[in-house]
């Protein structure tokens, strides 16, 4: 899957481990939770987690962190699984849920609570909170803190039991309430919840929070470098701590790193968010095209390919910051340039009559289907008296650099002929609603007998052979950069025309595509066939817009 070599500093890393004998194989993991579908943040971890398994012959787990039975369900982990697959990770026989590890994590519990290294508490949540102090004051020992072990293994039971209310004791590690990281003030490792779980039905009632259960997650499949983002680089002292303190139980002493997530410019990616957006319907699914998870993009055409580049260009830090989605669609033309098929297709359609071109004929001219592959052939298109042209590619009074059609200039509709613009009709609204054009019956393929030149070439269709399509022209999600800043409510910040639908006139060859092909409609940009296609509705997603200024920096960039 690494479709360039890459180097960064967890793979410098990793090399030193390597060669110092540290391990003599790596295991890398992602671990997500099933609590909302996979965005692109989730991809560039997937691309990290699972190209070091492969660049250094190693392994590769994807690991459910099912610990949180509140907002998880069946149906995200069938759609993680459909995602990292798609992304082109192989996890093979390691798929594994941190609800099988239950038991152990309890067991390690136990152990803690022997030690004296755990304790149960009574205190409610708003107490934990005050007694935990602040980032410049220090924190203020529970009266719960030295419960015998004895007292605490019983009331720990209890917990498990089901004995008490969610909320009214919690099993916290014993550390340090003065310490300078406030998260190793007697964090919380388990909770009550009267929850079932997705897996383990009504066998829990209580459940290990992520600070603790992590960990030991890693340490149980042996993992041997566990990355995550950056906000986690504060929690590191903990999970270094869970894993010392409980090196007996557990069969190896994984090593976390931190990298910077990956933050896209224009739209939001916390899950809580996009369940949001879902939820109250300001997109259509999770996998509307203009959300940024996995399957939208899939559904608006993106391939994995161009996914993953983008994650290999982007790079991995330790530098929080914004990326531009103009680099994410730079890598979608580059990667659709070499693979999209071309078509006619008219967006802005207004009818050109060839005055000179007997009524009834029609003609087929082979068209390209991909000028970037040799072995793309060609197809027919229909050309007869009547088509359609772009409203823009013709002007009245236009000025003499405008190389399309105004009245008495020649240009070459392409494949077919050159045409020379005579008059354009208007209606009463002075609406261009008809142009007149003649044709050269001399230049059949484009191309003047006698060698003048014609420099503008505009694409058409033919109006009695073309095909109406549903277009669906999307446009950033949100309207600025950061959505979240300066607003009470990032919804704020949603852009009001996002989704433009229009009604567009195509060749024929375009209303049989199937669902999820990409094509070019040349001078246009990319579009795909989505899933809402019928064979009565054709309807295409624009995935990306022709060529932005930026492809031109991002190239000199790679020089
Ligand atoms: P939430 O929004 O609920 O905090 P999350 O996005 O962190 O969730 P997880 O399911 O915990 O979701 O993420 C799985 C893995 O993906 C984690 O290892 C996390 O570090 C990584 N990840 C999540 N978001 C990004 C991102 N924007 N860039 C890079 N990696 C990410
Ligand atoms: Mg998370």
């Amino acid at each position: 899957m690494s479709d360039t070599p890459t180097t960064d500093f967890i793979r410098s890393i990793i090399t030193e481990d390597l060669d110092n004998g540290k391990h003599d194989k790596i295991i890398t993991r992602f671990p997500p939770e099933p609590n909302g579908y996979l965005h692109i943040g989730h991809a560039k971890s997937i691309c990290l987690n699972y190209g070091i398994s492969q660049d250094f012959n190693g392994q590769f787990h994807l690991r459910f962190d099912d610990t949180n039975p509140s907002k998880e369900e069946t149906e995200y982990v069938e759609s993680i699984k459909k995602d990292v697959e798609w992304l082109g990770a192989e996890w093979g026989e390691n798929l594994f849920f941190a609800s099988d590890y239950f038991d152990k994590i309890y067991a390690c519990a136990v152990k803690l609570i022997k030690d004296g290294k755990a304790y149960v508490c009574d205190l409610t949540p708003e107490e934990i909170r005050e007694f935990r102090g602040t980032l410049t004051t220090p924190g203020k020992e529970s009266p719960y803190r030295n419960r015998s072990v004895e007292e605490n293994l019983e009331l720990f039971e209890k917990m498990k039991n089901g004995e008490f209310k969610e909320g009214e004791k919690v099993l916290r590690a014993k550390i340090d309430m003065t310490h300078t990281n406030i998260h190793m003030r007697d964090p919380i490792m388990y909770r009550i919840m009267h929850t079932e779980h997705h897996r383990t039905g009504e066998d829990w009632n209580i459940y290990p929070m992520y600070d603790f259960a992590h960990p030991l997650e890693d340490a149980i499949e042996s993992i041997t470098h566990s990355i995550c983002t950056l906000e986690f680089e504060i929690h590191r002292p903990l999970y270094d701590w869970f894993i010392e303190n409980l090196q007996d139980e557990l069969p190896s002493q994984p090593r976390q790193i931190e990298f910077a997530r990956l933050n896209l410019g224009y739209t939001v990616m916390s899950k809580r968010k996009l369940l949001e957006l879902v939820q109250n319907n300001y997109v259509s699914g999770w996998d509307d095209p203009r959300m940024p998870t996995i399957s939208g993009m899939r559904r608006r055409g993106i391939s994995a390919e161009a996914i993953r580049k983008f994650c290999s260009t982007i790079g991995v830090t330790k530098f929080n910051s914004m990326t531009d989605p103009a680099l994410l669609e730079f890598c979608i033309r580059e990667d659709l340039n070499v693979k999209a098929q071309r078509r006619l297709a008219v967006l802005d359609p207004v009818k050109v009559i060839v005055t000179n071109y007997p009524e009834g004929q029609v003609e087929e001219f082979g068209a390209i289907n991909n000028p970037e592959d040799p072995e793309g052939g060609r197809r027919m298109v229909k050309f007869s008296r009547e088509l359609y042209i772009e409203r823009a590619d013709f002007m009245e009074d236009a000025p003499r650099k405008f190389f399309r059609l105004t009245e008495g200039k020649e240009v070459r509709f392409k494949y077919a002929y050159l045409l020379t613009c005579t008059k354009a009709i208007k209606d009463e609204n002075g609406e261009i609603t008809e142009i007149h054009c003649t044709y050269d019956p001399e230049s059949r393929g484009g191309s003047a007998s006698d060698g003048r030149k014609v420099k503008g070439t505009i694409h058409w269709v033919s109006a009695e052979h073309c095909k109406e399509a549903e277009i669906r022209l999307y446009d950033r999600l949100f309207s600025v950069e950061n959505p979240d800043e300066g607003v009470e409510d990032y919804k704020e910040n949603l852009n009001p025309d996002s989704l433009k639908v229009i009604k567009a006139y195509i060749e024929e060859a375009l209303a049989e595509e199937e669902v999820g092909t990409t094509v070019q409609f040349e001078r246009n940009g990319y579009f795909c066939v989505d899933s809402d296609s019928t064979k009565d509705k054709v309807v295409y997603n624009r995935t990306v817009a022709m060529r932005s200024s930026w492809d031109k920096i991002a190239k000199n960039l790679k020089k």
